[in-house]
């Protein structure tokens, strides 16, 4: 019996699917693979519809390039030109506060200040605050290496007003996540080194955006040497322009994610797809496993590969391995959703120069964030049009 299981049609349950085959067919080796996915259609979180000339994402919308492994399954699957960086390398971000919208003060990066002209003159915060933050550099390193809430570190390094006004929504806009229960070290460990390196984040935050460029102007002479030595006449043929997508921090497909999903189905036909099915049981049998389904149906499995989110993994081992499931229970979740509107361009009065605006929970609104997608992306609205991508829910907003 060789049949592996795959339980969840998510993208990481297709991802893995994928590899099965891939690994097996260069093994010379066959191996019968049957998904199950609950969903009437797989891809889980990845939702991409064309509406009346919007490309609209339900849920992701982009991946981080500097995280290699979604860009290189793209690349495998024969993405390349359907790569799509930002329409500029760097966006602005606004922040709701006292009733409308306040730039984020130029470089400020991910919550550090790296340019104190812009910190202290910016309209989002207070002069204390501005000062607070400003003092970063001066302020004595954490004795030992005891974890620590997210907001415990920021409040501790940069001030309770950068906590409320930059860090807390800039994080829920991105993990959906509440500061006083995520822990700094496993979120963000780039500010923890930042902090046992350098004694401040200001100051490591400089270092290292000296040190890339250094880089990147090495790497642009290194290429310009090499686009020299390809250009003479020996080497002529290979002359023509790199065709490599320019890549910035984020990056997504230019169909929207749904086209990565629609490939990976493409390039796993032979494997079994159960839709609209639950896996409702599963036990460990001699040498291998036995999945039940919701419809009844019971399959033998050497491997199972469970690809669900957290909570329902948890019910689905607790037969085989109690101690796991309850560690998974441990793992918390928060409800997100987000709400695409379309609208006239002319009846946006915001110059809307930048990716969008992010809102603090002090501000007690609806959302937690606005994407400007149409801004953004090329491709996302038509032409009159302007498509924004507001989230809602996140750990501090609850929605069922
Ligand atoms: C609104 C939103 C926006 C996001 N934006 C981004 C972004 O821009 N960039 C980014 O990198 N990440 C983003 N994420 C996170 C990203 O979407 C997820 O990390 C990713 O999609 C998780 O994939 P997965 O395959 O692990 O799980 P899922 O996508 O959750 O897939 C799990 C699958 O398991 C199936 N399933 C559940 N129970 C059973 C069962 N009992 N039997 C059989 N099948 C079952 C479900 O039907 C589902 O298809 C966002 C998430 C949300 C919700």
């Amino acid at each position: 019996m060789s049949r592996v299981v795959v339980i969840g049609g998510g993208i990481a349950g297709l991802t893995t699917c994928y590899h099965i085959l891939q690994e097996a067919r260069e093994a010379g080796k066959n191996i019968d693979v049957t998904l199950i996915d609950k969903g009437e259609r797989p891809g889980g979180n990845i939702r991409t519809e064309h509406i009346q000339g919007f490309l609209i994402e339900g849920g992701p919308d982009c991946f981080l390039s500097e995280k290699p492994w979604a860009l290189q399954l793209c690349r495998r699957l024969g993405l390349d030109s359907s790569i799509l960086p930002t329409s500029k390398p760097r966006g602005k971000t606004y922040v709701f506060s006292r009733g409308k919208l306040h730039l984020l003060p130029e470089g400020v990066i991910l919550m550090v200040p790296t340019k104190m002209i812009p910190l202290l003159t910016s309209s989002l915060l207070t002069l204390r605050g501005k000062l607070r933050m400003a003092i970063e550099p001066f302020i004595p390193k954490k004795k030992g290496n005891a974890d620590e809430s997210l907001g415990e570190f920021v409040t501790r390094r940069l001030g309770k007003e950068a906590l409320d006004k930059i860090a807390e929504p800039l994080v829920a806009g991105v993990h959906a996540g509440d500061p006083d229960t995520m822990s700094i070290r496993s979120s963000f460990p780039k500010f923890v080194e930042l902090e046992e390196q350098y004694g401040s984040l200001v100051k490591g935050m400089v270092a290292r955006m000296a040190s890339m460029k250094k880089k990147t102007a090495a790497g642009e002479a290194k290429s310009v040497k090499d686009a020299a030595k390809s250009a003479t006449p020996k080497g002529a043929s290979s002359g023509t322009p790199s065709t490599k997508p320019r890549m910035t921090m984020f990056v997504t497909l230019k169909n929207g994610l749904g086209e990565l999903v629609d490939k990976l189905l493409a390039e796993i036909k032979d494997v079994e797809l159960l839709r609209e099915t639950s896996v409702s049981d599963m036990t460990e049998t001699n040498g291998g496993y036995q999945v039940t389904t919701d419809t009844g149906r019971v399959i033998d499995a050497a491997v199972v590969v469970v690809a669900t989110p957290a909570y329902i993994s948890a019910q689905l081992v607790r037969k085989i391995d109690l101690e796991l499931s309850k560690k998974l229970l441990t793992i918390p979740y928060a409800s997100t959703a987000t709400i695409s509107i379309g609208y006239n361009k002319k009846d946006i009065k915001h110059p809307m120069d930048g990716f969008g605006f992010v809102v603090p929970g002090s501000e007690e609104r609806g959302i937690m964030a606005a994407s400007w997608s149409s801004i953004k992306w090329a491709g996302r609205a038509p032409d009159d049009k302007i498509l924004m991508r507001c989230f809602v829910g996140g750990a501090r907003r609850a929605i069922s």
